[in-house]
């Protein structure tokens, strides 16, 4: 059978409207802790191969498991962000397979009786709610690695450090009708994973880890078609690009009278497709069974409640209260709320005593430019949230021109210094004599008599209009406020 691409068929855009797609995702985790799920063994990313390793993780017969509490913690804080409820009793079991990087032959995972359920998230500014399954805890199993050994073309070497590294496996509901909005759903549930310090959510280091579930359907129809799994997501743009050959295959398929069948795909960065990998296994080819050597979980309510107090104020609420009191728009909340620390920095700022919208204005332009072009994270900001609020105070009072404003926080963000500080050293302040401003005034009002009438008529809104021609007229170097003086004294 010839290679399908979407290419080849240029299905034309009247069949694709006759299909709607169905996407479901299940992303993987690793929950932020010190130790693995079941032993003591340390998490930490990169260090030599198979030196975070002991009897329990490596599977040796005779060894327990013991469960580490901060694991069940950080699932219940998702768990609770993802608005689930958190079962009070819920239960381990052994989903068996055989593969090298699982040394015991078994995982540990949660299957019927998982730690909580029936949760959701809202994406698309709280426009569409996509329903949460399941988020249940279990370990991660070795890393095989194929390449960079000496004679690499027959070998495979076996990792174990991440072998027990504490997982939890979100599974969305079917709930996503379009690539945009699958991609939509993952920035979400990172963000949130983000703000309550959950996972650091690393895709190059493997701790957020997404495989897609899609199918199509006619438009219209109640029931799902076929879906296909894809796997090998390992980045954002991946999982759209994949998820968009898919639907296009799958039609292409459907159009031409074939069936999908069930399958895990992978994809295949390389040549932008996706390629079939196996069979769909089904859950009795896992035989799970519960965990012998495991107690059940047990949350009382008073440790769900505890964890519930600990949570932060989540991007979704904090956005709306951006909106509402600082009277910014949603676009602007949105940038705002990308992490945590830069929400606290606009709101430093503010409290420093900048004005809203001023502040997110000069954040969104200046500020997250000198960041981007320096490599620098808004925490490790040369210009703190006082220094930038005493900034905007000065252009928002019209002490200095936005003009000037820019240079100076430019010099801000290179040197440390203070505003006011640099203004004074740099003679910013009063760059245009009054003298001159006053000829530029006055030049300005003989050659335009009309708008002198209107404005003697009540037209306030003329006023500012000279006050640009003005500004422009001296380049942006006078001082707003003088200009405004001076232009007052000629008009009345
Ligand atoms: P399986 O038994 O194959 O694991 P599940 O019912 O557990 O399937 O669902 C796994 C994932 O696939 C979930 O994220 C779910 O939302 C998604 N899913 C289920 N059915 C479909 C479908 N027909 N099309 C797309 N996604 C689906
Ligand atoms: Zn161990
Ligand atoms: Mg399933």
């Amino acid at each position: 059978m010839a290679k399908f691409t979407p290419e080849e068929t240029s299905i034309a855009p009247e069949v694709l409207a006759k299909y709607e797609p169905v996407i479901g995702l299940e992303v993987h985790v690793q929950l932020l802790t010190r130790t693995k799920i079941f032993c003591g063994c340390s998490t930490r990313f990169g260090d030599p191969p198979n030196t975070n390793v002991c009897p329990v993780c490596l599977g040796l017969p005779g060894t327990l498991p013991v469960l580490n509490k901060r694991a069940v913690e950080m699932a219940m804080r998702a768990s609770l962000a993802l608005n689930c409820t958190v079962h009070e009793h819920s239960r381990f079991a052994r989903k068996n397979y055989f593969y090298p990087d699982l040394p015991k032959g078994y995982q540990i995972s949660q299957y019927e009786s998982p730690l909580a359920t029936g949760g959701w998230l809202e994406v698309g500014g709280a426009i569409r709610r996509i329903g949460i399954t399941r988020l249940h805890l279990e370990e991660d199993a070795a890393k095989n690695l194929h390449e960079g050994f000496a004679q690499s073309t027959q070998k495979t070497y076996i990792d174990y450090n991440r072998c027990g590294t504490p997982l939890s496996e979100i599974v969305s509901e079917p709930d996503m009708r379009t690539p945009e909005e699958a991609y939509a759903y993952l920035t979400t549930l990172r963000q949130i994973l983000l703000y309550t310090g959950v996972s650091d959510c690393n895709m190059e280091e493997g701790s957020l880890r997404c495989d897609a579930n899609v199918s199509v359907r006619q438009r219209g129809s109640k029931e799902f078609g076929t879906k296909v799994e894809v796997k090998n997501l390992n980045s954002f743009r991946y999982l759209q690009k994949a998820l968009e050959y898919e639907i296009d295959r799958h039609i292409g398929v459907l159009e031409s009278g074939g069936r999908i069948s069930q399958e895990t795909r992978l994809w295949n960065q390389a040549e932008s497709h996706t390629v079939s990998m196996r069979s769909k296994e089904k859950a009795h080819d896992y035989r799970y069974f519960p965990e012998p050597d495991l107690l059940p979980v047990h949350v009382s309510a008073a440790w769900r409640d505890e964890i519930l107090r600990t949570l932060p104020e989540l991007p979704e609420a904090k956005r709306a209260r951006f909106v509402s009191s600082y009277d910014i728009t949603p676009y602007d909340a949105e940038v705002l709320t990308t992490s945590r620390t830069l929400a606290d920095y606009f709101e430093a700022v503010v409290k420093a005593g900048a004005p809203g919208k001023a502040a997110a204005n000069w954040m969104q332009t200046e500020l997250l430019r000198g960041l981007k072009d320096s490599g620098k994270e808004i925490n490790a900001s040369p210009v703190a949230p006082a220094a930038l609020a005493e900034l905007v105070k000065l252009v928002e009072s019209a002490k200095i021109t936005g003009a000037i404003g820019k240079k100076v926080f430019a010099t801000m963000f290179e040197s440390g210094r203070g505003a006011a500080e640099i203004i004074a050293a740099e003679g910013l302040g009063a760059q245009v004599s009054a003298a001159a401003i006053e000829q530029a005034a006055r030049e300005i009002i003989a050659k335009d008599p009309a708008n002198v009438a209107k404005f003697k008529a009540g037209n306030e809104g003329v006023f500012k209009f000279f006050v640009g021609q003005v500004m422009k007229a001296t380049r942006g170097q006078a001082s707003p406020q003088a200009v405004s003086d001076i232009l007052r004294k000629l008009l009345f």
